[in-house]
């Protein structure tokens, strides 16, 4: 995980928030290569959600909500984490995650200073709304996406016409005053999340359920994750939230173990009952294809990290590979091997020198392109040292530019992964690149 943040930093992913002021715990800032990777992996997640099932539809609901919605939701009373300290080194600690014989002893497991009784301790930022910090103007930043789209689904279900069962996605900030926020990205104060809300009849939610675990599993299959780094757990009884019947999450095996990935969830009927009961109004779904029938749906949640997809696309990425018989120069090298769909950069365009008009070809090669892919452009240095800077960065493809190609209009393609190199004429170069980038299969 060290390799990762100091690349992330070195390279303009990740930054540590405030920084200049000793940084800020908690939370992080994307950098120019960073920003990009997070847009894309929302992007493929957005695209994955809307444009290929014709029953979800999006949404963007605001981060502040009416107060009552966290007291409906249950996270007022409910969204709490069991905490401990060190009377002694003064180390907090989240009571489900340290070894149940030190909770038990209260041995400090740093230490082995003497631990606090647990108390239970909210998870949700509270603030103020207006001038007046009393107890009316409370109002939280909300610590899931997920509330915004079943104040909405009403009116959803009446501007756009949707029958059940369907499906809302929302990508947006979530805040949780987390108590532990170590491991660079992993677990956050500030950080965003995509959830997708399905709504279905009542007995229909099982067959729902299992059919969103084998979507969601081979999304990741298809951003080519390696799959031999995913797996399954099942919220056993006292993992279950208080709104789930059952809970599956996928983890992901990153540097310090297996995490969890993202949450598929049966949030049975319970939101929407609890709104009904809060907001006074009726949530029922009138299905009038079937005699009007009524009925409050249940909803099968997909609950995804975005900061967190990030890390372990990072994670998932990263190599070091030998390239040359040990002890040469360069005989090592770092790359990230991204899904060309996802990387920040899909295409360098590198002069073999600055003279003779090679900067100028490849400045209009890269303004051809520029239409179509994510571009960058580099003449300086030795050739190899700029390729090894892409394969750092994860840009898949690279076009040299060289002496042949003002004779014969045809330039070097090299790709990342296998480093092959091959000869494209230019004006075939798009046409090429797009071929590459469906075709791509990792193999490494
Ligand atoms: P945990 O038990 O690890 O605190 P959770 O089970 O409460 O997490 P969910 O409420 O199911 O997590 O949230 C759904 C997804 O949102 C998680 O799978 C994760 O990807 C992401 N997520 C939750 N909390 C954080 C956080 N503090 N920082 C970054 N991502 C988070």
């Amino acid at each position: 995980m060290e390799k990762i943040t100091s690349l992330a930093k070195r390279r303009g992913f990740v930054f540590q928030s405030s920084e200049i002021y000793g940084g800020q715990n908690g939370a992080w800032d994307y950098g120019p290569m960073g920003v990009e990777l997070k847009n894309r992996i929302a992007g493929a997640w957005w695209k994955e959600m809307t444009q290929f099932h014709d029953d979800i539809v999006g949404l963007d609901a605001a981060i502040l909500m009416h107060p009552r919605t966290w007291e409906a939701s249950g996270h007022v009373e409910n969204f709490t984490d069991p905490l401990v300290d060190c009377k002694k080194c003064k180390a907090r600690f989240r009571a489900d995650q340290i070894p149940p014989e030190n909770l038990a002893a209260k041995k400090c497991p740093e230490c082995g200073g003497e631990l606090t009784d647990t108390r239970k301790f909210n998870l949700m930022f509270k603030t103020h709304i207006g001038p007046a910090e009393d107890t009316a103007s409370i109002i939280y930043l909300r610590p899931e996406t997920a509330q915004g789209i079943y104040v909405n689904y009403k009116n959803i279900i009446q501007s756009n016409r949707m029958k059940i069962p369907f499906g809302i996605a929302q990508i947006g900030k979530a805040f949780r005053n987390e108590i532990v926020t170590k491991n660079f990205i992993f677990r956050t104060c500030e950080f965003e999340q995509m959830e997708m809300q399905f709504f279905v009849k009542p007995g229909t939610d099982e067959e729902w359920f299992n059919e969103w675990r084998n979507r969601r599993w081979a999304y990741y299959e298809k951003l080519g994750v390696k799959m031999d780094h995913l797996r399954w757990h099942q919220h056993g009884p006292d993992e279950l939230a208080h709104y789930a019947k059952d809970a599956y999450d996928i983890e992901y095996l990153f540097p310090m173990g297996w995490r969890e990935l993202e949450g598929v969830h049966n949030r049975t009927n319970y939101d929407l009952n609890r709104h009904t009961q809060y907001s006074g109004k009726d949530m029922q779904y009138i299905d009038q294809d079937n005699n009007n029938e009524r009925y409050i749906p249940f909803i099968i949640e997909t609950s995804a990290g975005l900061t967190r997809n990030l890390l372990m696309i990072l994670c998932d990425a990263y190599d070091e590979e030998q390239v040359a018989e040990k002890g040469n120069d360069d005989d090592w090298r770092t790359v990230l091997r991204f899904h060309p769909s996802l990387a920040p950069v899909t295409v360098a365009v590198l002069p073999l020198m600055k003279k003779d008009g090679l900067a100028e070809l490849a400045q209009d090669i890269r303004k051809g392109l520029k239409e179509d892919f994510a571009t960058d452009y580099d003449q300086g240095g030795a050739i190899g040292r700029r390729y090894r800077r892409q394969d750092e960065a994860g840009t898949p493809f690279c076009v040299t530019v060289d002496y042949q190609s003002k004779e014969d209009n045809t330039v070097t393609l090299r790709f990342r992964d296998s480093m092959e190199q091959v000869r494209v004429p230019i004006a075939e170069l798009a046409t090429r690149l797009r071929q590459e980038i469906k075709a791509y299969k990792r193999i490494k």
